[in-house]
């Protein structure tokens, strides 16, 4: 069976020591509790529990699969026993408003829990994963009675939530939405259609299921202008706010699939069920999104999970597994081969993952930390500039997480040969469980779109020019640093070289808008390439300071993969401009009848 260990002390290294998150968090209003200690004991206490019951479910969770029958879906067996665990310890709650019995603390320190759930159990994430998501966007547009109503419950982790937005006909283009909404009369309305691919839509682990529908009024105008948010619970609730009868919500069926088996995938029908607006009318979508984005940058964290557990398990098997001589020469010589990881063939796939890895973590920190301060800052500019910073982030997280977390669980499986293709070792389990985050939540194209469409362009190109500038800042603050200088130059060269494409890109964009379709994904990438070289830098000048000190191998494999990175995985920068400046003729000029 796969193992996995908490990665407790490169979060403490990342949350602590190179961005001093328990200062800036507890500087904030109403985080004034959040203290190293705080966040290392939450850290160990949840990492108790993902991996001592949720991860040993994860590998039977998928051969069992979740099951179907006659409306009712069961998930694999041991599931229901660990989310009464996961919801009796707290872990539901832990970010949640206390108003409603959240506790209320940081969102950097939910980041990171995530990544530890992902990495146990991407299947068994998924429930908690999305009520959380529907927490936030019912905190943030539902009326105070619908807030007083559901939230508690939810919060508790009693209930769950769901996102309904894909129809048969309605994937990426939530303009073809059918679903139909009408008034009652009593300021409710019967919710009426079918939706697809529904995470949790129907499962065994809760009481009751809060639907977040997405479905339009009579006379809504067409297209995504007119698409209104609901609240449709699955049992409606009677005056004591308890489940009562059912609300005319039923599962049709569940779906077969390449990963996350573990996870329920629901067709669900809404037939006259009664719901209630959330939000303004006609304003759904929008509403919708702070579900969206919030569940884009989980669904990143998903790559890095599994590219965590991946590695361990990669790292673990090479350094056992006897296969060949070194090429220098015998390495082993009582055993009559060498270990795999002696080739440096081994040692650049699980080194890549690792840089990867390690990498993102640190973005995805910085970026939850950047989130915090778009809640809580008192300086509204400070708030403002943190959520222009999330904004722009939230879809390379969401695509470049999850395209590196499918690459590197298939490098992973590489190092293992055969044996990576068998189920018992687990490997190929990590490499299905990877591929859907490449798909749902938005599409990877969409969210290069996102990024090359929308997000360069916003308040007229504030939201790149402030990254930007924090790298610029961040080389000239460290110009007098001389051990940091060959990394200094390659960093300020791969930011040059981004500002160049991105004016280049916006230049070509305004006069052919297939050249912004035709280079989006190989621009997002690129930009993710360069923000992970600013975190790699900045740890590199960390583990430099600190490496003659206590835990010094701690710090020197920190240089080491941080030297790779910047070697061998930053320069991919090179081809990618190429690629890029090629231009969309190179897929434009085929002829549609050629395809
Ligand atoms: C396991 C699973 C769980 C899911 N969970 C949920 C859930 O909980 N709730 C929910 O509502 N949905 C869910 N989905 C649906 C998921 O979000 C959609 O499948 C996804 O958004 C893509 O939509 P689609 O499948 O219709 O593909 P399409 O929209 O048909 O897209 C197909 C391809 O075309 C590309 N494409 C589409 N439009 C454009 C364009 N304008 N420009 C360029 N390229 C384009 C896409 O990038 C994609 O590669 C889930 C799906 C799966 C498989």
């Amino acid at each position: 069976m796969p193992i996995y260990r908490a990665p407790i002390r490169d979060l403490q290294f990342v949350f602590h020591e190179l961005f001093y998150a328990d200062r800036i968090l507890a500087a904030l209003p109403g985080f004034d509790e959040t203290s190293a200690d705080l966040v290392d004991a939450i850290l160990e206490e949840g990492a108790k529990l993902f991996e001592q019951e949720i991860q040993p479910l994860n590998q039977s969770g998928d051969s069992e699969g979740c099951r179907f029958n006659h409306g009712v879906v069961t998930t694999p067996n041991g599931f229901r026993e660990a989310y009464l665990a996961y919801t009796e310890g707290g872990w539901c709650s832990l970010s949640a408003d206390p108003e409603y019995g959240g506790q209320g603390l940081p969102e950097t320190i939910s980041f990171m829990l995530e990544e530890m759930l992902t990495s146990a159990n991407v299947s068994f994430s998924l429930y908690p994963g999305l009520t959380r998501g529907a927490i936030n966007a019912i905190s943030s547009h539902a009326d105070d009675e619908l807030k007083a109503r559901y939230l508690p419950k939810m919060i508790e982790g009693i209930w769950s939530g769901t996102m309904c937005l894909t129809e048969a006909q309605a994937g990426t283009d939530l303009g073809l939405v059918r679903t139909k909404a009408e008034p009652r009369g009593d300021g409710s309305y019967s919710i009426t259609g079918t939706k697809i691919f529904i995470t949790g839509g129907e499962q065994n682990l809760t009481e009751n299921i809060i639907h977040l529908v997405l479905a339009r009024l009579p006379d809504a105008p067409p297209g995504v202008k007119g698409i209104s948010l609901f609240l449709v619970p699955k049992r409606r609730l009677n005056e004591n706010d308890e489940p009562a009868e059912p609300n005319g919500v039923s599962c049709g069926s569940i779906e077969h699939k390449m990963g996350i088996r573990g996870s329920s995938t629901c067709v669900m029908n809404f037939d006259q069920a009664q719901g209630f607006l959330v939000g303004p009318e006609n304003r759904g979508l929008a509403c919708m999104f702070t579900m969206m984005n919030a569940e884009r940058l989980a669904i990143g964290i998903q790559g890095l999970g599994l590219g965590e557990v991946a590695y361990q398990n990669a790292a673990a098997y090479a350094r056992e597994r006897l296969q060949g001589r070194a090429a220098t020469g015998i390495a082993a010589p009582d055993q009559n081969a060498d270990p795999l990881l002696v080739h440096p063939d081994i040692r650049r796939m699980l080194l890549t993952t690792r840089a990867y890895n390690e990498g993102a973590r640190a973005l995805a920190v910085w970026t939850a930390i950047n989130i915090d301060l778009s809640h809580r800052h008192p300086d509204s500019a400070k708030r403002a500039e943190a959520e222009d910073l999330v904004a722009l982030v939230t879809p390379v997280i969401k695509a470049f997480f999850s395209d590196y977390g499918y690459e590197t669980t298939t490098l992973c499986q590489q190092v293992l040969g055969g044996h990576g293709y068998i189920q018992e070792w687990g490997m190929e389990q990590f490499v299905r469980d990877a591929r859907i985050a490449q798909i749902y939540e938005g599409a990877n194209g969409i969210q290069a779109l996102d990024l090359v469409r929308r997000k360069l362009f916003m308040h007229g190109g504030r939201l790149p020019a402030r990254l930007f500038q924090l790298i610029a800042d961040y080389l000239e603050q460290q110009q007098e640093n001389s051990n940091l200088q060959p990394y200094l130059q390659q960093l300020g060269a791969a930011l040059n070289l981004l500002q160049k494409l991105t004016g280049w890109l916006i230049a070509e964009g305004g006069s052919n808008p297939d050249q912004l379709g035709a280079a989006a994904t190989d621009y997002l990438r690129l930009f993710a390439l360069v923000t992970i070289a600013w975190m790699w830098v900045q740890m590199i000048a960390l583990a430099q300071r600190r490496q003659g000190g206590d835990e010094a191998d701690f710090y020197h494999s920190k240089l080491q993969v941080g030297r790779f990175f910047m070697g061998r995985l930053l320069p991919q920068i090179h081809s990618l401009e190429m690629a890029i400046r090629s231009g969309s003729d190179l897929m434009m000029d085929m002829h549609e009848a050629d395809f």
